[in-house]
């Protein structure tokens, strides 16, 4: 099979167990911190498309082990450092696709909206409120810096 995104950027593909690693807090926005995320970026965008509405990465996805996630929220790419949803509400059902699980679609028990709380790039904190889609995909994110996969 022809591989969708020719230039895809060492996302791991289930079985790998760096999958299933629970990653650790950041504990300072050092240059390291910077790099991984830097690098995490590299591969979101390594799969992105121009109708790509939302979509994200966890860092080890990507075989690194710090709370650090990525997301594109329509044209921004934002990165989130030891996120942590503080609100969630709507229980509801969401239809996903994992870049670590290609070809496979899974129905999930969702929350419509979620805020979540994180720190940028430059150590402050921050809070962003996502709904749907944003939403859905950010609750995937956690999971993974959990060590859990949409099959779970
Ligand atoms: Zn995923």
């Amino acid at each position: 099979m022809a591989k969708v995104f020719p230039q895809e950027m060492g996302i791991l593909k289930h079985p790998n167990r760096k999958l299933r690693l629970v990653c650790s807090p950041v504990k300072a926005i050092d240059a390291r911190a910077r790099k991984e995320a830097q690098q995490m970026l590299e591969a979101l965008r390594s799969i992105d498309t121009s109708f790509t509405l939302v979509n994200g990465l966890a860092s080890n996805q990507v075989g690194l082990g710090s709370r650090i996630v990525v997301m594109k929220l329509g044209f921004r790419f934002i990165t989130m450092i030891n996120p942590v949803i503080a609100a969630s509400a709507v229980p509801c059902f969401s239809i996903e696709v994992c870049a670590s699980l290609p070809g496979v679609v899974r129905l999930k028990r969702r929350k419509f909206f979620v805020k979540v709380d994180y720190l940028d790039l430059d150590g402050e904190k921050k809070a962003i409120s996502l709904l749907w889609l944003a939403s859905f995909t950010m609750q995937q994110e956690i999971d993974h810096l959990d060590g859990k996969l949409i099959i779970d």
